[in-house]
């Protein structure tokens, strides 16, 4: 049966785990992320099917079924699992995607390297994703693709599918032409984008830089322009440039530009804080910490997330407050990166060292200033140490969202509320009214944010914190998903109505 909406996203919609009774497709346990959320879509259609790879070097393999169909609390889709080979998903995701286009995305250049990108193997695993992504959709389908590891599945599915509704959806920033054009294979990207009915960003500077870079390389006109919401412009400051453009012409084909970013799940985040298990693990934390200040920091280890910078600006707070020594920790809590990957695996090496560095200047039996988590923490823990922080320093070099901040908000009790230190460079800094702002490439910003947060008194932290959740749920995942909706619904009759 053909699907009316399907979703191309690289990741698989289920934890697939090997029992001794065989696979099961367990469904994720927190409605929170990005993958539960895209799910929610599935149960919105009258049948949708969802395209994610699946590493498997043998397809022939007895037991291999590329199409399963899964039943949970979403309801019954299909899943469609395009078979790549390590070395496939090697030269497509870990190499290509991560090594040329990452750094691109986050104005990293030089990190960027061109050299072992295998440009027709990239080329051929997104014309197998469009391929299967055209085997499961009905000809007037809604077909939404999601971020750059699949940017030329736009172009390849128009070919496939000419009437099908194409929406393309980029969850990292998205840079200006003196950046982007870097790659070599803008032009390619670029025309497989503006295939697309809608192309959408999490916050207008990103959808502004698209416009400038698609007008750097073709002749597509800019048809309409508008303000932006006042509510997502309100605190943005001077970072976020009011104005967006709201449709380019390509050819005849009319792109709408879509600025919406994804929220969290507020309410589930908000109740979870409250739930037992969460407050004896809250009481338990505070406990520990004492009357030490909590600062907490949560993020991968990426070198985009500024998890250097952070520990630096804990190094030197030490150095400059030595009346502090004793009373402030910091729990940085960096998701291991994947040691295969030579960038990250530097990155966590030299987090490790920082650490011990800070611990053996510092510390004593009695007080360990930092601790170091690498693994991921389970959402009801996270929320916990959300709750508990007295500071929580979100401080990305480049972050295409951030969805740690918005969290933190929804998981913060007023009664005892803590300080948000945000990076200007996270997304969300466009739409988290009352954090400290900070530029975590400047050493000064990142003192002073510091020490306006020690010694921010109650009346403003919660007038803050206040500010902080009502944007946060304002922006949760019910308006984006609501938003998404009428979007497709809007470009599905303009596609089909027009003659
Ligand atoms: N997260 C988690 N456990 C951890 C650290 C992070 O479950 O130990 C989750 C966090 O709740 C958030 C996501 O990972 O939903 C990180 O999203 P974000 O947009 O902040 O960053 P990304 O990693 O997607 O760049």
């Amino acid at each position: 049966m053909k699907s009316d909406l399907v979703i191309v996203y690289h990741r698989q919609p289920y934890e697939e785990v090997v029992t001794d009774a065989g696979v099961e497709y367990r469904e994720h346990s927190s409605p929170n992320g990005i993958v539960p959320t895209l799910k929610g879509f599935l149960g919105k259609a009258k049948r949708g099917a969802w395209v994610a790879w699946k590493e498997a070097e043998d397809t022939s393999a007895p037991g291999f079924d590329p199409v399963i169909e899964i039943t949970d609390s979403y309801g019954t889709y299909d899943v469609s699992r395009l078979p790549l080979t390590a070395e496939q998903v090697r030269s497509f995701y870990h190499v290509t995607s991560k090594v040329a286009f990452w750094p691109i995305l986050h104005g990293f250049k030089e990190r960027y390297n061109y050299d072992p990108v295998d440009w027709p193997a990239f080329r051929s695993v997104n014309w197998a994703f469009a391929e299967a992504a055209a085997e499961q959709a009905t000809d007037d389908a809604v077909i939404w693709i999601h971020d750059y590891n699949l940017w030329l599945v736009p172009g390849y599915l128009r070919q496939l599918k000419p009437n099908a509704t194409i929406c393309f959806f980029h969850h990292t920033p998205f840079p200006g032409p003196d950046m982007f054009n870097v790659l070599p294979w803008r032009g390619e990207i670029i025309d497989s984008l503006l295939a697309c009915d809608s192309v959408g960003f999490h916050i207008p500077r990103y959808a502004q830089n698209f416009a400038a870079v698609v007008r750097s390389l073709t002749g597509a006109q800019l048809v309409e322009e508008c303000a932006t919401p006042t509510t997502l412009a309100a605190a943005g400051g001077a970072l976020n440039d009011r104005r967006m453009p709201l449709t380019l012409e390509y050819f005849g084909n009319q792109i709408s530009i879509h600025t919406r970013p994804v929220g969290v799940n507020f309410d589930y985040i908000e109740r979870l804080s409250k739930t037992p298990e969460v407050r004896e693990r809250y009481a338990a934390i505070r406990q520990e910490i004492g009357d030490c200040k909590l600062i907490l920091s949560v993020s991968r280890t990426d070198y985009t997330k500024g998890n250097i910078e952070q520990l630096e600006a804990f190094a030197r707070l030490l150095e400059r407050r030595p009346d502090l020594h004793g009373k402030v920790r910091l729990m940085l809590v960096s998701v291991g990166a994947n040691r295969n990957m030579t960038a990250y695996a530097e990155i966590q090496e030299r987090i490790e060292a920082l650490t011990g560095r800070i611990n053996g200047s510092y510390g004593s039996l009695e007080w360990q200033p930092v601790a170091l988590i690498s693994q991921a923490i389970p959402l009801a823990q996270l929320v916990a140490y959300y709750a508990a922080a007295d500071i929580a320093s979100i401080t990305p070099l480049a972050d295409g969202l951030n969805l740690v901040a918005s969290e933190l908000c929804a998981a913060q009790d007023l009664t005892r509320p803590g300080v948000l230190i945000l990076s200007e460079f996270a997304g969300c800094a466009v739409l988290l009214d009352g954090a400290i702002p900070v530029n975590p490439f400047s050493n000064a910003s990142m003192d002073a944010a510091l020490d306006q947060a020690l010694t921010m008194d109650m009346e403003e932290a919660s007038s803050r914190m206040a500010a902080l959740r009502r944007c946060a749920k304002t922006w949760d995942i019910s308006a984006w998903t609501q938003a998404e909706l009428a979007h497709f619904k809007t470009l599905h009759e303009m596609r089909n109505t027009t003659p």
